[in-house]
């Protein structure tokens, strides 16, 4: 029975799942007699348990109905109790109910070099699950089990989601930050090319095994807007979409078609029912904001955190034509659930 239900390959219990290249896409739903949903062709597992793990079972696929979860493939890494003089059954493993814990990727800078990076992030109270160096080589540093939670997006939220470290995998990468100026104006660094690779290539694999949705994938300060401006006007989130399938962009030809509408913009822009409107449109979008009518600081740093994010070319947190229709096209084509 339990054989015809699962398959199971004796291994050991690896640290993490993050080592592992998923090799298949979601199970496709099956009726309840044929549930023998093998891996076709499973990842690589080492051959000698584990000193501590006592064979422990390795599910390359959860058979549970995928119809009903939109996330239930398990890529190994079975954590389980293993109470003294009792036995835990699997024979109902895994149950239909039940979805991944990473359900965001989070991305920030680190504004620090390489060295304080690891350092800070490995000594300090502050961690991620990845690290990015600027090194031009294939490695990538993980610092946190993907099954654990890692402290990089502190106080945070995204739409009815709040306390995002519960919630999500998150990517350090390596980047000077920002310098301001005497006036506060700031300039950011831009990201190498073989950088942006990496991290492109790493969301890619994480989005891919969690099944983490478009709108999930984000900056540190789309989470906490006033607080944070990582990973600032240069990551190239245009590209993380064309190229890779990740995260969210507008159409062009909507944005253009919306822009168009807006003839009495800069009027309208000064009325407060306008602008609690628009409050009420980014916090829709997902943003932690309220609506107040004024043109206030909160609203100001989240505008610049939209611009970072989806119109960097001029991320000065004012309203413009652009900026506003660039959120009006993301409503559309994003709209909360
Ligand atoms: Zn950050």
């Amino acid at each position: 029975m339990r054989k015809s239900l699962y398959s199971i390959t004796l291994a050991v219990v690896l640290a993490s799942c993050a080592t592992q290249t998923p090799k298949t896409k979601a199970p496709v739903p099956q009726p309840k007699p044929k549930v023998e949903k093998v891996h076709p062709t499973a990842p690589p597992v080492a051959k000698q348990p584990a000193p501590n793990s006592a064979k422990p079972e390795y599910y390359n696929v959860n058979i549970a109905d995928a119809a009903k979860n939109d996330n239930t493939i398990s890529y190994g890494s079975l954590v389980a109790a293993n109470p003294q003089g009792y036995v835990i059954s699997r024979t109902y493993f895994p149950a239909i109910g039940q979805n991944f814990r990473q359900r965001y990727l989070i991305l920030h800078y680190t504004a620090l070099d390489d060295d304080k990076s690891l350092t800070v992030l490995t000594q300090q109270s502050v961690s991620a699950h990845y690290l990015v160096g600027t090194q031009d080589d294939n490695e990538i540093y993980q610092l946190v089990d993907e099954n654990k939670r890692a402290y990089h997006a502190g106080i945070s939220s995204w739409r009815k989601d709040a306390q995002l470290n519960d919630t999500s995998i998150g990517i350090e990468i390596v980047n000077r930050g920002y310098t301001a100026d005497a006036a506060g104006n700031r300039t950011f660094y831009a990201y190498p090319e073989h950088q942006f690779r990496k991290v492109a290539a790493l969301a890619k694999d994480i989005v891919t095994r969690y099944m983490i949705p478009p709108t999930n994938v984000l900056g540190h300060s789309d989470v906490a807007p006033t607080r944070k401006q990582d990973p600032g006007p240069f990551f190239p989130w245009k590209r993380l979409y064309d190229e890779y399938g990740i995260g969210m962009w507008y159409d062009d030809d909507v944005k253009t078609q919306l822009q168009e509408q807006l003839l009495n913009f800069d009027l309208d822009k000064t009325q407060p029912t306008f602008i609690t409107n628009f409050q009420q449109q980014l916090a829709s979008f997902g943003y932690d904001l309220r609506s107040t009518g004024l043109w206030d600081t909160p609203t100001r740093k989240t505008i610049e955190a939209f611009q970072y994010h989806f119109r960097p070319q001029l991320a000065d947190g004012n309203l413009d034509a652009e900026t506003y229709a660039i959120l009006l096209a993301l409503l559309q084509k994003y709209p909360a659930k």
